[in-house]
């Protein structure tokens, strides 16, 4: 049984790795077509980011990969197979209730970790990327990775959810998680800057927080720093070559 825990823990870890590889990766490539110029001379940073990034996949597959074994092997977790167990309407419903959790657990986590201690221990890691790149999105200390690797697993044991809207969470957490970070607004300025921008994090709402530190702390809305006064809207980004 330990060795199917395992296995199960390494074969997550190694496929967090490949998603952050392929999806950082295509969004690396993007921004050389989009913006020829942005990271240049960036590269021992860069090599930074990919290392962080890929202990932290390590740590991201442990705890999803040990309840991915207990959902298959011993029925653990509310995650369901069958789309006729709750109304369809739950579908969308259950993938905003995991949204708003984990921006809950993130905006609370993130300020705390700005705090000087912490930040010098932990964070700083994250902040060493200046400007941040398409590598960047699981650039974190362990301790910061530990903090959000466990989010989704504690998840699945209280809010049920169907596997394909999982699905959904994880690739709108991955896709965010490199947008947010690769040096520009790949949302048309119609969004970032109409009614939905008001309230949805992109790439030039945390790019602010990179700039500044002491605010935009939210992860995918903008209602806990709109709540708490720490929004300070928008950032600017450095242009590429084009
Ligand atoms: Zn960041
Ligand atoms: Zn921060």
């Amino acid at each position: 049984m330990l060795a199917a825990i395992l296995l199960s823990a390494l074969a997550m870890s190694a496929i967090v790795a490949v998603r952050y590889l392929i999806t950082s990766g295509g969004f690396a490539f993007a921004t050389r077509v989009r913006q020829p110029g942005l990271y240049a001379g960036l590269d021992p940073q860069i090599r930074r980011e990919i290392a962080w990034s890929l202990a932290s996949a390590l740590i991201y597959g442990i705890p999803a990969g040990v309840v991915a074994w207990g959902w298959q092997a011993q029925g653990w977790t509310r995650i369901y197979t069958d789309v006729g167990a709750y109304p369809l309407w739950y579908l969308p419903v259950s993938v905003l209730l995991y949204l708003a959790a984990h921006d809950s657990w993130f905006y609370w986590t993130h300020r705390w970790m700005h705090r000087p201690r912490l930040f010098r221990a932990a964070h700083a890691v994250h902040h060493a990327s200046r400007p941040p790149t398409a590598w960047a999105a699981m650039s974190f200390h362990p301790w910061e990775a530990l903090s959000g690797a466990i989010v989704i697993p504690a998840l699945v044991f209280l809010i049920p959810i169907h596997v394909a809207a999982l699905g959904c969470v994880l690739t709108i957490m991955t896709v965010m998680g490199v947008s947010n970070h690769m040096g520009w607004e790949m949302f048309p300025r119609w969004m970032v800057q109409g009614p939905a921008g008001r309230w949805l994090i992109t790439a030039s709402h945390h790019q602010r927080h990179h700039e500044q530190y002491n605010c935009n702390y939210g992860l995918y809305f903008r209602v806990w720093d709109r709540l708490c006064g720490t929004d300070r809207g928008l950032g600017e980004f450095r242009k590429g070559r084009r």
